[in-house]
């Protein structure tokens, strides 16, 4: 999205690069005159240079971004969220399971056969849908990420499957009724520091609180590969919610920043498979002007705004900052 969008495009613009949803009661109001507005941004012309691999089935698009390194893709839902399967010699590690509205298990025994493990960006609901499938998962165990794995009825996430969060409908067999967050056990903890040895692979956790408590990026130091999340990705990144807290979003982008010379690549959980990593220093700055006053708000919908900085922007409800 570029600095430039009126409201018009941008609330269309908020609809089809969304994350974030978790949260009943901050489902922004909604404009049947944006549906069209969504679909017909799709297919993203970032996919377009890459190769669409065979284990993709209609809900899923998978992409292999780097060898060993798929991105399982759900582009015909507003979400377009991105869960990331990363394979090493002798283990491999899901990292999301999407919304939960198709078998994203079923995707990833086409991709390895090896034994899997799970953890999640964060625990919003559009990030660990496919869960239950599973088995070894790995989590932070904070309270918020506890008291997501208990599930959420179908009314907190029926927006998720309603007409205007999709483009080709739901799946064959779906009901839109029986969509709810599915609960899912918790097998061991990751914490900051903490390395999944893949064979070949080394991911190291970092934690990074502030879109949610329970928020973690993957380093692989080898490749110079980060694995963002939603604290970054290319689209209005989701500060509005309840369970953000922004002094700890700075901090953990901050860290983020420090870390850029290294990397050779962001793979972010929504919308686009890869960033620059130069954007993170480009992101700090532009959270920082907007709470220091310097960058004109917009409205997106009654009681929430935007901040654009260059080809990305926050989203923070309105009056966040008016103490300062
Ligand atoms: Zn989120």
């Amino acid at each position: 999205m570029s600095n430039r969008v009126f409201v018009p495009v941008l609330f269309a613009a908020l609809l089809s690069a969304c994350a974030t949803r978790g949260a009943v009661d901050e489902t922004p109001v909604q404009a049947d005159s944006t549906l069209g507005t969504f679909c017909d941004r799709l297919p993203r012309p970032e996919f377009a240079a890459l190769d669409k691999h065979g284990a993709s089935d209609d809900w899923f698009e998978v992409y292999e971004v780097r060898p060993g390194t798929f991105a399982i893709y759900e582009p015909w839902q507003w979400q377009e969220v991105i869960s990331w399967l990363i394979v090493g010699d002798t283990r491999a590690l899901l990292f999301d399971t999407g919304n939960g509205i198709a078998d994203i298990r079923r995707v990833v025994d086409r991709l390895t056969g090896l034994p899997l493990t799970v953890t999640n960006s964060h625990s919003h609901a559009d990030h660990v849908g496919g869960n239950h499938a599973f088995v070894e998962i790995l989590s932070t165990m904070d309270d918020f990420a506890i008291a997501r794995s208990q599930g959420l009825p179908y009314e907190a996430v029926a927006d998720e499957v309603s007409p205007q969060a999709l483009c080709h409908g739901l799946p064959d067999g779906y009901q839109a009724l029986s969509h709810r967050l599915r609960p899912y056990p918790l097998y061991d903890r990751v914490y900051d520091g903490a390395r999944i040895e893949l064979g070949g692979r080394v991911l190291e956790v970092i934690a990074i609180p502030g879109h949610t408590p329970d928020s973690i990026a993957l380093l692989e130091r080898a490749s110079g590969y980060l694995w963002t999340g939603d604290t970054f990705y290319m689209g209005p990144i989701w500060l509005y919610a309840p369970e953000t807290d922004f002094e700890a979003y700075r901090a953990s982008m901050a860290r983020l920043v420090a870390l850029a010379p290294a990397l050779t690549a962001l793979f972010p959980a929504h919308n686009t498979p890869e960033a620059n990593p130069v954007v993170l220093a480009q992101a700090l700055a532009g959270f920082d002007a907007m709470r220091s006053g310097d960058i004109e708000a917009e409205l997106a919908w009654p009681g929430t705004v935007t901040y654009p900085v260059g080809d990305f922007s926050f989203l923070v409800k309105q009056g966040a900052f008016d103490a300062r």
